[in-house]
């Protein structure tokens, strides 16, 4: 079954480790020297020590990844490196997902999003999926986006504006086939990937509406872009090759339909609501993120490990959400930005810690 698949697929979860350059803010306050380096030929990241008697020690400071994109690593490298794989698979008919954690300001949207003149992950892997598609002449498709946000625990569709602050969250449902979903999200049918960037910018918009601080808003919620394609072969054509992917026999037309999901995550920010004057709202929603991020590493962690057990997905709307495209024969990538930053050290040393427990 799909929990056996997984545990002997070693590259069912990468865990990748990003690394920005200081930015020009940072090179200005005090104690901008640089706390963490990456090692991107070895696959590490290791601890900048400025004295002689710690340097020593360093080795002891080194942590390892599956891989490691330092300050000079562009959008095209990283989606080269874990994206592509994962955005070729979908078209053949595995789920792939791919998550950004970090603390607030680290690069995660730089790396999902990008900038204009270097698109990230969600722009290419999109981009990637409609050219695969049009590859495969003997196939036909059907392509639907969702688009989301996951704040204090509410769900709301980015795509309707459903489930905004003053009205009720979307809710969760598992039908009998164990699959998960979000109970009359809007998808939108869609022909190119043009018209999925305009989604994704309207669902931007979107969720800046009622938002005090618009960064602030998208440092406290997640969203989860869900790219659905269906495919059956074209009459006439016979082909076995879909291997293990999730397929069934549709009776009336007699042909298989083959599924799956391409789900592209930005986190919330990680960093610990530590801040002394937390309180009220603050408070609250510091609680959620950290409890949806702490439950994100524990099902990831079971999933990576592949010792099967009881995987707490229901822990919290994230996870739930993200059930059927973490577990079965999906492959995840997660990417964990840091700064170099000396004053971020040990908000790095946190994240460092998230990825290495994903492994
Ligand atoms: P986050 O989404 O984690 O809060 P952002 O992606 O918005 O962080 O990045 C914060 C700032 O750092 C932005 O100004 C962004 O352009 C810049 N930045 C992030 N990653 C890189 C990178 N790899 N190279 C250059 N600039 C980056
Ligand atoms: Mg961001």
């Amino acid at each position: 079954d799909s929990d056996k698949r997984r545990s002997v697929d070693a590259d069912a979860i990468k865990v990748a480790v990003r690394l920005r350059p200081l930015l020009e803010r940072e090179k200005e306050v005090r104690g901008s020297q640089e706390a963490w380096r990456a090692v991107p030929h070895a696959a590490q990241v290791v601890r900048v020590n400025n004295t002689a008697a710690a340097s020593s020690n360093s080795a002891s400071s080194a942590f390892h990844f599956d891989v490691v994109f330092g300050k000079d690593a562009i959008n095209q490298s990283v989606f080269d490196s874990i994206g592509r794989p994962i955005a070729q698979a979908a078209v053949a008919g595995f789920n792939g997902t791919v998550l950004a954690y970090g603390q607030t300001s680290s690069g995660k949207t730089h790396t999902m999003w990008g900038a204009e003149e270097d698109p990230g992950l969600t722009r290419r892997a999109v981009s990637e999926v409609f050219a695969g598609i049009s590859s495969m002449q003997d196939r036909e498709f059907l392509l639907r986006v969702s688009y989301v946000e996951i704040y204090n625990e509410n769900i709301r569709d980015l795509l309707s504006g459903r489930g905004n602050s003053g009205g009720q969250s979307l809710r969760v449902q598992e039908d009998s086939d164990g699959r998960v979903t979000v109970v009359d999200v809007h998808e939108e049918v869609v022909t190119t990937a043009e018209q999925v960037f305009g989604l994704l910018l309207a669902g931007e918009s979107r969720r800046m509406v009622g938002a005090t601080d618009m960064n602030e808003r998208s440092s406290r919620s997640h969203t989860v872009f869900t790219l659905t394609i269906e495919s059956r072969q074209r009459v006439g054509d016979q082909d076995d090759a879909a291997g293990d992917a999730d397929e069934h026999v549709d009776v009336t037309a007699g042909t298989a339909i083959r599924t799956a999901t391409l789900t592209l995550v930005d986190l919330a920010g990680s960093e610990r609501q530590r801040d002394a004057k937390s309180e009220g709202q603050r408070l609250k929603e510091g609680g959620y993120i950290n409890k949806s991020l702490l439950t994100l590493g524990t099902v990831i962690n079971k999933l990576a490990d592949g010792a099967g057990g009881h995987i707490p997905y229901r822990d919290s709307k994230l996870t739930r959400i993200l059930q059927n495209a973490l577990g079965g024969n999906s492959r995840t990538a997660v990417v964990c930005a840091i700064t170099p930053a000396a004053v971020h050290a040990e908000e790095s040393l946190s994240t460092l810690k998230f990825a290495s427990r994903a492994k």
